[in-house]
């Protein structure tokens, strides 16, 4: 999962790309960089480092980055592993022309591409999927960049939204599916293209629509141009439902779906003829927040913030092993026990992934007196991967996808345990788009070329 951000403008914008790229910081914590192209010396600078926007750009940094249209990226590791190499933008310059391409997604016929490009002589440095884009782009790049992003479109399968940058263009792109969101915005006479739209909000820009599956918008002096990546192919939408369920931030709206309004009604759908006799709706915090504001709403009860949360854990945490677990999760919420004890319990939270997390968390609530715990999940069963972007294990790994409920319930140990059903859930999202919900019943839009299911 990563996030990416463009800026066009006729001044020096390497700040704005910093604030932007800090705004989706949330989007990937991995490494981040930022890529600008320099007016005066026809090439394009570029800063890519491991760790948070925070760290690695300071003032020096960004007085180095000068230009007046740049690209950014922040990454959580997918496709390739978590190395300097593989950090975005990607920069090259082929015939004397430059090109830096920043990505957010996952390409599922990337080893096939990557084949068939050492067959043609092309040495990887990387193990990023990003970077058979770049070399599939500079190898059909001759100076109109449309028909060269078009071409590659026809090569590259899966998810991507990307952010183009060469020596006189910003380019947006999105996947004939538009599984990744990319949201394009303006402040004056500038334009800005990011994952998020907080990003356009924290600049003082206006949102001005989502970039549809299968567009190409092209920013250079005096124009904005859309195309369509193909004539003959008509795009069917799958925007990643997922955004909504847990990773974008509760400001994003996406493809006309609000993510906080999102989740507290499905919150409220939970609730609606659920018959447990309980005294306090907890969250699990950060992301059970708005599922349990809307079960608390619907129930005509309060939250009650009887988890508290360590916000200092990161991305330093050395990860416990099997036998720490315990202490890991306590590390990261600790119940709050005079709140808990003797009570039963609702307790939301946006998804069940592995199970373990929640096992530790019911565990912990246990010992700290909750006499009924009764768990109550924002979105239907986990039981797929997905291959367009998001983290999650491989199948085996997934308890909802060798387990029933109730087999799940016992594990966690739980005293209910209740999804969200997957039509209430698109009922909550509304028809303003065709989404992916892959992950929960397996319809894979995109074929999987070389990945294991
Ligand atoms: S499989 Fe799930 S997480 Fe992946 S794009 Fe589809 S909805 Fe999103």
């Amino acid at each position: 999962m990563c996030g990416i951000i463009g800026m066009f403008s006729n001044k020096n914008i390497a700040k704005d790309l910093y604030y932007g790229l800090y705004s989706i910081q949330h989007r990937g914590q991995e490494s981040c960089g930022l890529a600008v192209a320099d007016d005066n010396e026809n090439k394009i600078k570029y800063i890519r480092e491991m760790g948070l926007v925070g760290d690695v750009f300071k003032e020096k940094q960004i007085d180095y980055l000068n230009g007046s249209k740049g690209i950014g990226h922040v990454r959580y590791s997918t496709a390739g592993g978590s190395i300097i190499e593989n950090c975005q933008p990607f920069v090259g310059t082929l015939r004397k022309r430059n090109l830096a391409v920043a990505h957010n997604g996952n390409l599922v016929n990337a080893q096939v591409l990557k084949d068939m490009l050492e067959e043609d002589g092309y040495m990887f440095q990387t193990n990023s999927d990003t970077e058979v884009i770049l070399y599939i782009l500079a190898r059909y790049y001759k100076g109109d960049i449309v028909e060269s992003l078009k071409l590659t479109m026809d090569y590259i399968k899966g998810a991507y939204a990307l952010v183009i940058l060469c020596d006189d263009a910003l380019v947006a792109a999105r996947d004939p599916h538009g599984f990744r969101p990319l949201i394009m915005g303006k402040r004056g006479d500038e334009y800005i293209f990011a994952s998020e739209n907080c990003a356009i909000d924290i600049l003082g820009g206006e949102v001005i629509r989502d970039v549809e599956p299968g567009e190409i918008i092209v920013v250079k002096d005096g124009s904005v141009e859309s195309f369509n990546y193909s004539q003959n192919y008509k795009p069917v939408k799958k925007s990643c439902i997922f955004e909504h369920v847990y990773f974008a931030r509760n400001d994003a709206t996406i493809d006309g779906v609000n993510a906080y309004d999102f989740r507290i009604r499905c919150g409220e759908k939970l609730a609606e003829n659920d018959e447990v006799d309980i005294d306090l709706v907890v969250p699990v915090p950060d992301s059970g927040w708005p599922g349990a504001l809307g079960y608390a709403n619907a129930a005509g009860m309060r939250v009650s913030e009887a988890l508290v949360k360590n916000r200092y854990v990161g991305r330093t945490f050395i990860k416990p092993t099997q036998e720490e677990r315990e202490i890991g999760v306590k590390i990261k919420l600790n119940p709050l026990k005079r709140l808990i004890k003797d009570k039963s319990i609702v307790l939301v939270d946006d998804s069940i992934v592995r199970g373990t997390t929640s096992r530790q968390l019911v565990k912990s609530l246990r010992e700290a007196g909750a006499r009924e715990i009764h768990l109550r999940i924002t979105s239907p069963p986990v039981a797929y991967s997905c291959f367009y972007g998001i983290d999650t294990p491989n199948r085996a790994n997934l308890i909802a996808s060798n387990h029933t409920v109730e087999e799940m319930r016992d594990y966690i140990g739980c005293d209910t345990l209740k999804f969200i059903d997957i039509n209430d859930m698109l009922d909550v999202a509304g028809s303003h788009t065709n989404f992916c919900k892959a992950c929960f019943d397996g319809d894979y839009a995109v074929k999987i070329h070389d990945i294991e299911g």
